[in-house]
């Protein structure tokens, strides 16, 4: 198309005569078609935009979306997190303080109950598969914990509560750990480092360099104080209650300890050693209760985490061979 291609009639010559633009006209008509070419492409890049890439909202909305789903799988980590926290605080729970304390454990199903009935989380349905899953999850995970922290809450009260009733028997129960080293070897069937057999192990052992100071862990009064065969030099704390306590392969006695001393929880009663048939220097602990050894690591209420006492369980089932 081109401005020399119009003609008109011209009637006295009866023949097509080319039509003479002003230079006005020229202007104007080169302009109009500027802006329609100018029109119609961007049309086209628009109309390309959408279809294939996005318009601009939609872009901001679409890296808005994978934020949230990238900041949704954060949080998925900090819940995995807290539930095995919920775990251990569940476990140390019904094993170390109402076990105990002579208080019903609570059932695992009766901690995980669910809430039933109908699907409460149908309402993510309309949305894509991905989404909805992580809804799903998240929503649920987070109820879970809800409840559960409401059943530990109210087992901690009920706790609280026996506690404030029995405060006298609750300061001569063994109830903190004798001495500051690490765990070294837990209670049960261990093989014996020297005699290197299995047998079981009646107690816990502590690392403790000869010296170190040993504490009672509950008020008592002092049975024994002397050499006892394989034990090599012990105390034997009577806490009440048909609770003892034993202290075995000590250096010496703190001043004082005898047979008939009283004893407040935490008071220093010896220092340890390897006196005794044992592969090395440590503290032999044991508790008894009606005179039968009971598992240590369930009497250290008063100074432990639920951290700590998973760790301890971890220590004590890993490691197959005891100090004695
Ligand atoms: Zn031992």
């Amino acid at each position: 198309m081109s401005l020399n291609n119009h003609y008109y009639y011209d009637e006295e010559k009866c023949e097509f005569v080319p039509v003479q633009h002003s230079r006005f006209d020229l202007t104007i008509y080169t302009a109009c078609l500027w802006i329609l070419n100018g029109v119609v492409l961007a049309g086209i890049g628009i109309t390309l935009l959408s279809n294939y890439i996005g318009t601009p909202a939609e872009l901001a909305l679409k890296a808005e979306n994978e934020t949230l789903i990238e900041q949704m799988k954060t949080t998925r980590e900090s819940i995995n997190v807290l539930e095995s926290r919920m775990e251990s605080i569940s476990e140390m729970d019904n094993e170390m303080y109402r076990s105990v304390l002579g208080m019903d454990p609570i059932a695992p199903e009766e901690r995980m109950a669910g809430i039933g009935g109908t699907d409460p989380y149908s309402e993510f349905d309309v949305y894509s598969e991905e989404t909805s899953d992580i809804l799903r999850w998240t929503s649920s995970k987070l109820d879970n914990l809800e409840r559960r922290m409401g059943i530990q809450q109210v087992s901690f009260n009920e706790i609280k509560g026996y506690y404030n009733e029995n405060r006298e028997f609750m300061r001569h129960l063994p109830a903190i750990k004798p001495t500051t080293g690490i765990l070294l070897s837990g209670f049960g069937m261990r093989v014996h480092p020297v005699l290197k057999y299995r047998r079981m192990h009646e107690g816990v052992d502590f690392r403790a360099d000869i010296g170190t100071p040993i504490y009672a862990t509950g008020d008592a009064t002092v049975k024994i104080a002397g050499r006892r065969g394989s034990y090599g030099l012990m105390i034997v704390l009577d806490h009440g209650k048909n609770y003892e306590t034993r202290y075995a392969h000590l250096s010496g006695f703190a001043d004082g300890i005898r047979p008939g001393t009283e004893v407040n929880r935490g008071d220093l009663i010896g220092y340890s050693g390897d006196t005794g048939m044992t592969q090395g220097p440590h503290l032999h602990y044991e508790v008894r209760l009606n005179g039968k050894p009971v598992d240590p690591l369930n009497y250290l209420i008063a100074d432990t985490s639920p951290e700590e006492y998973l760790m301890y369980q971890d220590i004590a089932r890993n490691n197959p061979m005891s100090m004695d």
